[in-house]
């Protein structure tokens, strides 16, 4: 058995994006701004996927700018931001320290042009406060971003208060909802959020692309110069087949979520409860406050890159935290953030489940994990030094 239990990384197309691709492919191949008719019901099929996506999200598709992915729809919010802002002379952003890389590099970037970036710790159980956003925020503050769902850990962050707040103060509010979007349930005007980004590929649409909310009101800033497409705000011809794709899977995702949430959440307590027996282990993040499919645990004495290599070998594949920084011997930013010592953030599993998992293919992962940790455990000098007492456990 092999169990694909990395749906946080990416997840597989479903067949109805897959379908709606194909066809784009096969068939209406034509491009949305070419005057005749193939060009012409390429258009349609555009304004029908953008309608699609806004109404999923409860917005107006004039306020759906597709992109080249979530990190695309994260460097555009913030420039965005930091544009406006800086018109109104206003040059502070603030962020938390535990962002997906599309948003912390990008603050790192817009430092480099002058503007000032508060990064919020977040407090240990992996959730920002409503009251440490407020004591940043000051009357040079253009922008705050705090991402929906944690990509590593997967706790929800409370992005309708913090909305709120912003709106009170006149500062610009974004949330990275690439985690968010198709696993629990998004409205961009009950949250009150200026500007959202979401990515296809992580609620089984394809990869490469994605979308910007921009509330009405506020034009989002070029990153791509080129033709009039999407409006003038993103340059090159529409990637049809992706954005299709896109729509599709959206779509079956809002209209299967209640399902689905149920599903993956029963799941994921499972999970939890197997995993917790492990001795010296600690779930990473609140306990009710997450996302239904992911969870993040630390095993004490356990290197994470080997734990991950056990695992594929016994038919599981899970990360260590995100794509981006695995392959690099760095604990994870979002651990450290939460204030876990190195030691142990360097430990860390990241399992994330999906609607397409089954209760067969979590009793494998819970067959294999505890074998695979006593096993390293056994080979480890460091846990030889905690079990003999030479070194104090810290889990
Ligand atoms: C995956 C992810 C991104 C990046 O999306 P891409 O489409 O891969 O560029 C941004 N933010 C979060 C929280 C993510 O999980």
């Amino acid at each position: 058995m092999y169990v694909y239990a990395d749906h946080a990384a990416t997840t597989p197309v479903h067949e109805a994006a897959r379908k709606a691709m194909l066809h784009c492919l096969e068939e209406d191949y034509g491009n949305p701004s070419s005057l005749h008719s193939v060009g012409q019901r390429a258009r349609e099929i555009l304004d029908e996927a953008r309608a699609d996506v806004a109404a999923c999200l409860n917005a107006e598709p004039s306020e759906i700018t597709f992109t080249g992915g979530g990190s695309e729809a994260d460097n555009q919010a913030l420039l965005t931001g930091a544009v406006l802002g800086a018109r109104k002379g206003k040059k502070h952003l603030i962020t938390t320290a535990f962002e997906h890389h599309a948003v912390l590099h990008t603050m790192k970037a817009l430092e480099k042009q002058g503007f000032t970036v508060t990064y919020l710790d977040v407090h240990a159980d992996g959730v920002v406060r409503l009251e440490d956003v407020a004591a940043a925020l000051t009357e040079d503050t253009a922008l705050v971003s705090v991402m929906m769902v944690n990509n590593e850990i997967g706790t929800i962050q409370p992005i309708g208060e913090i909305a709120k707040l912003c709106q009170d103060k006149g500062v610009l509010f974004h949330t990275d909802a690439v985690q968010a979007v198709g696993h629990i349930p998004v409205d961009v005007k009950a949250l009150g959020v200026d500007m959202l980004s979401l990515a296809a590929h992580k609620f089984h649409g394809p990869k490469g692309v994605g979308a910007l909310y921009c509330r009405k009101g506020i034009r989002p800033e070029i990153l791509i110069q080129g033709g009039a497409q999407e409006r003038g705000r993103r340059g090159g011809t529409e990637n049809m087949p992706g954005i299709v794709g896109m729509a599709a899977a959206l779509k079956e995702a809002v209209l299967g979520l209640p399902a689905h949430m149920e599903k993956v959440t029963a799941l994921r307590e499972t999970l939890i409860a197997g995993l917790s027996k492990i001795p010296h282990s600690r779930l990473n993040g609140h306990r009710e406050l997450r996302c239904p499919g992911t969870v993040n645990f630390c095993f004490e004495g356990i290197e994470g890159e080997s734990l991950l290599l056990w695992l594929d070998a016994k038919g599981v594949a899970a990360s260590s935290g995100s794509a981006c920084t695995s392959g690099s011997l760095d604990p994870s930013h979002v651990l450290l953030a939460l204030g876990l010592p190195h030691e142990i953030a360097h430990g860390s599993l990241r399992l994330s489940l999906g609607a397409d998992n089954t209760e067969e293919e979590v009793e494998h992962i819970l067959k294999v994990v505890p074998e695979v940790v006593a096993y390293l455990r056994g080979m480890s000098p460091v846990w030889e030094a905690l079990e003999t007492g030479k070194q104090k456990h810290l889990i």
